[in-house]
């Protein structure tokens, strides 16, 4: 995939025929638009509908009409193990092995449970960095997690903001934070991509400083997790939480993603709020009193698992396994850079790009920011049949998804910009 870009559809035309990941379009359902597929740059709000999925939930609808109560035990995929099903594939996408991961609820109630295991305050070590302007999820979170404990957020909570006018926040800036909090540090919890400006944060580097003063490093991989292939497990990662529905495709609320590192999650003693299907399976039913949790990410399960809730999710990781998150990632700068490089050419529209230009420190989107008629240009882009987000006050995020979209889309929105504006 070249990297030297032009304004010609031929140019465009031959990175697709090039693209050995371009067949992945076909697996999927695009919202129409006049009879036509739309332009769907959303993937990192929600994902398409893989086409096999329906036949995914016939099924389990089969199994469930057929074998009831069974199905837990028989039919095509056990259900007792269905959540298990998962974890190859979410091992690879965020380099974990699979114990290390498990699948329950959704992600705020996981990020509430993973923080209740990790955050101990204590008189001396007690605050949390997050990032400011954090996805509101996140802030209610972490605000109300530091009020169950009984501790005020504004002294609790350490928010760090861009500096100098910068967009973005530099590395030297998270370092110099967590420095500045040392031994009061008792946990950093911050998305690892930001979902407003799209910046990729160096996670490995923030783990490092984090636990080096003796705090533990949790990170919300909502836009990160099918987008940008990370590596939990070497860098030492101490928990991350994720959904499923942006870039993973599994559906609206489907089911949430764990990874507990293997140094807290093989010790059982390791705090949690515990349920019968974190328990081992052994003694589950011995009605014994003693919650005995599985020395792996799975312990932390509270309910059954989902099922209903997990189908999305199987049906979609096939696609990754088979295409690679290594290869989508690829294919993923490139697409992106090649929007990056269109946009540059629109010199009557008056718009900067948000997102870092450094395509290491960031995933598939870019940020738009429209200081006029950005309400009338995102109308343009509706008629047009592209689906985009906006956000106030005048923020288009782009998210050219590589599982399946095309250079030839890039260049169509291109082209609808450079023609009407
Ligand atoms: C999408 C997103 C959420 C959504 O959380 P749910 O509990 O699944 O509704 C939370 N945090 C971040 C950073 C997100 O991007």
């Amino acid at each position: 995939m070249s990297e030297i870009f032009d304004t010609s559809i031929a140019f465009a035309k031959a990175a697709d025929a090039a693209d050995t990941l371009a067949y992945l379009k076909d697996a999927f359902y695009f919202p129409q638009h006049n009879g036509k597929n739309a332009i769907y740059f959303c993937g990192n709000s929600l994902g398409l509908q893989p086409i096999k999925l329906q036949t995914a939930f016939e099924i389990e609808l089969t199994t469930w009409r057929e074998k009831a109560v069974g199905g837990y035990f028989g039919g095509t995929n056990p259900w007792l193990k269905y959540h298990e099903f998962l974890q190859p594939s979410l091992a690879k996408i965020v380099g974990a092995s699979t114990s290390e991961i498990t699948v329950m609820n959704s992600l705020t109630v996981n990020l509430h449970l993973l923080m209740l295991s990790f955050y101990q305050p204590t008189k001396e070590r007690f605050k949390i960095i997050m990032e400011s302007g954090a996805f509101p999820s996140d802030q209610y979170a972490v605000e109300t997690l530091v009020k169950h404990f009984g501790l005020d957020p504004t002294t609790t909570i350490i928010e760090i903001a861009p500096n100098n006018g910068n967009k973005h926040l530099i590395e030297a800036d998270i370092l110099e934070a967590i420095a500045n909090a040392g031994t009061a540090l008792a946990m950093v919890i911050m998305g690892g991509i930001h979902y407003y400006t799209g910046q990729l944060y160096p996670m490995q580097t923030i783990t490092k400083a984090a636990q080096q003063v003796g705090a533990v490093v949790g990170f919300d991989l909502a836009h990160v997790v099918g987008n940008v292939p990370v590596a939990l497990h070497d860098w030492n990662v101490d928990f991350a939480v994720w959904c499923s529905y942006k870039y993973l495709n599994a559906g609206p609320g489907a089911v949430g993603g764990v990874f507990v590192h293997e140094k807290w999650a093989t010790n059982t003693n390791t705090p949690r709020l515990g349920g019968w299907w974190g328990n081992d399976e052994a003694t589950r039913f011995k009605m014994e009193k003693g919650f005995l949790p599985k020395p792996n990410a799975s312990g932390w399960n509270i309910s059954t698992t989902q099922v209903f809730n997990c189908i999305g999710l199987k049906t979609s990781l096939e696609l990754f396994d088979e295409a690679g998150i290594e290869n989508l990632r690829k294919k993923s700068i490139s697409l992106t850079n090649y929007l990056a490089f269109l946009m540059q050419q629109l010199p009557n529209l008056s718009f900067e790009i948000i997102t870092p230009s450094n395509p290491h420190q960031r995933g598939a989107q870019l940020s738009l920011y429209f200081k006029e008629n950005a309400k009338a240009i995102h109308n343009k882009m509706i008629e047009n049949g592209i689906i985009v987000d906006f956000r106030e006050p005048g923020v288009i995020r782009l998210a050219p998804a590589p599982m399946y979209c095309s250079y030839l889309d890039v260049y169509q929105f291109y082209c609808i910009l450079r023609d009407n504006f």
